[in-house]
């Protein structure tokens, strides 16, 4: 099997508290790899760690303990190789606003130390599709430009790992397909991608595969199908022959998680698949003295299954 793209073993950060006392416990012995090629989603509740995870592959944050290589180089041992193996789409958009997007390319090139003759400047901008703005001072960009701008920044050293930490927090619709376009074509080319996000829907239709982290602990890492397969809830939603009487009872069983009423003739009920199935729920309803006109099914989604797994934990 190929080297993993990042690999994290028992990576462990504590804050320095206030005056001598221990400090926040953000990552809690966190082990995991980053297969080669994979778009890899990092998902977790705000304050679970993420930022700190990322910033540890960035360089910002020191470690407590733990290894963590970046395309099999030891961030301690080979800090070089290391850094020269990620580029990192921060968060925060922060440019000078008077240099162009050609401008703010090379400069960070030449922070990269990439000699001249090998900088990529006009092929990234057509990557992120801003040729057009190449000489357009910065603060004229829109900020779906500069998001791109941000991706084709962290990309002039030409990394095999791009690492986004909520890429698409705060953007439109548009601009969010947009960015995920992108994404899959940097993905295509052969760069392995990390990112963080808080849109559920967004991993679940880039992510290969998906880590879910909850108070600084690694509580899942699956293909996204087998991660979506765990989910032990369906849900059949009923449309009734007539209005539901006031104060109608529902069926109950108990293979049923939730029965609820969700318009004046429809009723909405999620069950454990492992213990019954949507016949069995069609006839209990029936035998309650509903007719039923029509009926739909829902498979759980990402969301149904983060909830589940973070409040298992949280419980635990
Ligand atoms: P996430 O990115 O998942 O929201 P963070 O990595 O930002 O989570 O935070 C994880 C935990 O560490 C939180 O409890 C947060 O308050 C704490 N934390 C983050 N940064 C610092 C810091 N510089 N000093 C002390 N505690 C911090």
């Amino acid at each position: 099997m190929a080297e993993a793209a990042i690999s994290i073993r028992n990576l462990v950060k504590r804050y320095a508290g206030a005056k001598g006392q221990l400090g926040k416990l953000a990552l809690d012995d966190v082990s995991f790899d980053v297969p080669q090629g994979t778009i890899f989603g990092l998902l977790g509740p705000n304050g679970a760690g993420k930022s700190t995870l990322i910033n540890t592959l960035a360089g910002l944050v020191t470690k407590t303990s733990g290894q963590v290589s970046i395309w099999g180089f030891d961030i301690d041992h080979d800090v070089r190789n290391a850094k020269r193996s990620i580029g990192i789409v921060p968060q925060e958009i922060v440019f000078d606003p008077f240099f162009t997007p050609a401008e703010v390319l090379e400069i960070q090139a030449g922070y990269y130390g990439v000699p001249r003759a090998a900088r990529r400047t006009l092929e990234l901008l057509g990557a992120v599709h801003l040729s057009d703005k190449a000489n357009a001072y910065a603060r004229t960009l829109s900020g779906g430009m500069k998001r791109r701008l941000l991706i084709a920044k962290a990309m002039v050293h030409s990394p095999p790992v791009l690492v986004l930490d909520e890429p698409t927090a705060g953007v439109d619709v548009e601009l969010r397909r947009q960015l995920w376009e992108l994404v899959g074509e940097l993905n295509a080319q052969g760069v392995t991608v990390v990112l963080t996000t808080h849109y559920l829907e967004e991993a679940e239709q880039l992510c290969d595969r998906i880590a879910i982290i909850n108070h600084g602990r690694l509580i899942a890492n699956k293909s996204t199908a087998e991660l979506l397969s765990t989910a032990r809830e369906k849900i059949v939603v009923l449309t009734l022959d007539r209005d539901l009487p006031a104060g109608a009872s529902l069926p109950s069983h108990p293979a049923f998680l939730k029965a609820q009423v969700t318009g004046e003739r429809t009723i909405e009920i999620t069950y454990d698949k492992d213990r019954t199935n949507a016949g069995e729920v069609l006839a209990l309803v029936q035998g309650h003295g509903l007719a039923i006109d029509d009926v739909t099914t829902r498979e759980a989604d990402l969301e149904d299954v983060f909830v589940a797994l973070t409040s298992a934990a949280h419980a635990a």
